[in-house]
C-alpha cells in the first residue's frame, strides 16, 4: 500500500501551517514543532514538548517522522570521518558522510540515490541512478548528523552537496532542501556555509546563477581539453568546456561570488603540464579556486592516484599562472568515504553470499 503520509522534513513551515490549520489548530502551532524538530531536536512526537497531547496524537497518526533507516555506520581509523550508508522506504540507498575536524565539521550530502551521468572513476556513477530523493530525504541526513553532534555538545558547521547523485539533476529537492534548512525559524544554517557541486548541467548553473542565493557553487572539472574530459565525463558530450566555462563566468559576473572547481588527479591521465597549461588558460581572469584532490580508487576504474612530484610540478604551473589552488587531503579512505563507495561494497558482498 502506497505511503499517504506526511513525511516531517519534507515540509516547509508554510506547508506545514497549512495542515495543521486543517486541524482547527492556533497558527503559532507550526512555528512551535518546527522548533522543536530544528532547534530542540525532538526524537519523537511524544517528546515536543509544549504541544496539547492530542495534536501530538494526530501528529502521530499522520506525519512519519523518519524514511532513513541506518544500514552500515563506519568511523575511519583516525577517527576523523565517519561515513553511514541509509536505506530508504523502498529499498534505495544513500550514503551520508561526517567529516570531523577540530574547527570544521562537515556533512557530505547525497542528493540522489546513485547516479545517471556515469562518471568514469566515480563509484556512484559506476552503480547507475535508483531515484530521485525528496527534500525531506536530504533534510534528514543533516539532521541525523546533528542529532549526533548534539549529544557531544557540537554543531555541524559546513554542508556539501558531494554525496551520492548530481545536485542540479534533482534541482528542485535540492532547493527546497537548502530553503528548509536555512529557514531562520527552524534550523537557520548560514547559505554561505553551504556547498553545491556540480558535474556541469549548463542550463542548471545559468538557473542558479539567476536565483542570486548566497550557496556556494562548485564545478567538477578534472579535465581542460574537451577530449580528454569526455572521456572521464559523459555529460561533456552535451556540454562542452566552452559552453561550460561561459556559464561559470557568467555566474561570476551576477553573483559577484567566487567559483570553485574540482580536480581529481589521475596518475598520467589529467596530471600533465599539457593540462595545466590548459587549465590556467581555461580559468585565466575568472574569480576562482581549484580543489585538487588525488584520485580514490573505485573497482570499476583502472587508473591510479597521481604522484605527489607529479602534483607539485602541475600546482607550480597554476601558481606561475596566478590560479589559486588547494591540495586536499584524501581522508576515510579506509571506510570506503569516497562518494558511492560504500554502497558499492555492499552490492560487492552481495554477490558474494
Ligand atoms: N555529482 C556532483 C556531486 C557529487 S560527486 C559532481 O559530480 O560534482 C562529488 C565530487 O567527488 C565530484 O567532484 C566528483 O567528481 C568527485 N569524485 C567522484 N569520484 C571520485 C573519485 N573516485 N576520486 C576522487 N574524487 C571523486
Ligand atoms: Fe554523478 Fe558526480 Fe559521480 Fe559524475 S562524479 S557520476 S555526476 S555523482
Amino acid at each position: 500500500m502506497k505511503n499517504t503520509k506526511h513525511f516531517l522534513f519534507d515540509l516547509s513551515l508554510t506547508e506545514l501551517a497549512e495542515i495543521i490549520k486543517t486541524y482547527g489548530e492556533p497558527a503559532y502551532r507550526a512555528k512551535q514543532i518546527y522548533e522543536q524538530i530544528y532547534k530542540k531536536y525532538a526524537s519523537s512526537f511524544e517528546k515536543m514538548n509544549g504541544l496539547p497531547k492530542e495534536l501530538r496524537r494526530k501528529l502521530y497518526d499522520q506525519f512519519d517522522f523518519s524514511h532513513l533507516t541506518l544500514q552500515i555506520d563506519k568511523l575511519s581509523s583516525d577517527g576523523y570521518t565517519r561515513k553511514i550508508l541509509f536505506r530508504l522506504d523502498d529499498g534505495a540507498q544513500i550514503e551520508t558522510v561526517l567529516m570531523g575536524y577540530t574547527v570544521r565539521r562537515t556533512a557530505c550530502i547525497s542528493t540522489q540515490a546513485g547516479c545517471a551521468l556515469g562518471c568514469t572513476f566515480c563509484a556512484t556513477g559506476q552503480g547507475g541512478l535508483q531515484r530521485n530523493i525528496s527534500a525531506g530525504e536530504i533534510v534528514e541526513q543533516v539532521m541525523f548528523f546533528e542529532h549526533l553532534l548534539n549529544k557531544k555538545n557540537e554543531k555541524l558547521t559546513n554542508l556539501v552537496f558531494m554525496g551520492m547523485g548530481e545536485p542540479f539533476a534533482n534541482y528542485k529537492a535540492v532547493m527546497k532542501a537548502i530553503d528548509i534548512l536555512t529557514d531562520p525559524n527552524g534550523f537557520n544554517f548560514g547559505a554561505r556555509r553551504i556547498t553545491i557541486s556540480t558535474v556541469g548541467i549548463v542550463p542548471m548553473i545559468e538557473k542558479f546563477a539567476d536565483e542570486k542565493r548566497q550557496v556556494n557553487l562548485a564545478v567538477s572539472l578534472h579535465a581542460a581539453t574537451d577530449e580528454l574530459r569526455q572521456s572521464m565525463l559523459p555529460i561533456n558530450k552535451r556540454y562542452g568546456l566552452n559552453v561550460l566555462i561561459n556559464a561559470c563566468r557568467d555566474y561570476v559576473k551576477k553573483t559577484g561570488r567566487r567559483i570553485s572547481f574540482e580536480w581529481a588527479l589521475i596518475d598520467n591521465v589529467n596530471d600533465t603540464p599539457e593540462q595545466a597549461i590548459a587549465l590556467a588558460h581555461l580559468l585565466k581572469g575568472m574569480t576562482a579556486h581549484v580543489n585538487f584532490i588525488p584520485l580514490n580508487p573505485t573497482h570499476g576504474f583502472t587508473g591510479n592516484e597521481s604522484k605527489q612530484k607529479r602534483i607539485a610540478k602541475f600546482r607550480e604551473i597554476l601558481n606561475n599562472a596566478g590560479i589559486a589552488n588547494t591540495l586536499r587531503i584524501r581522508r576515510g579512505i579506509d571506510i570506503n568515504a569516497g562518494c558511492g563507495q560504500l554502497k558499492q561494497e555492499t552490492a560487492e558482498n552481495n554477490k558474494i553470499k
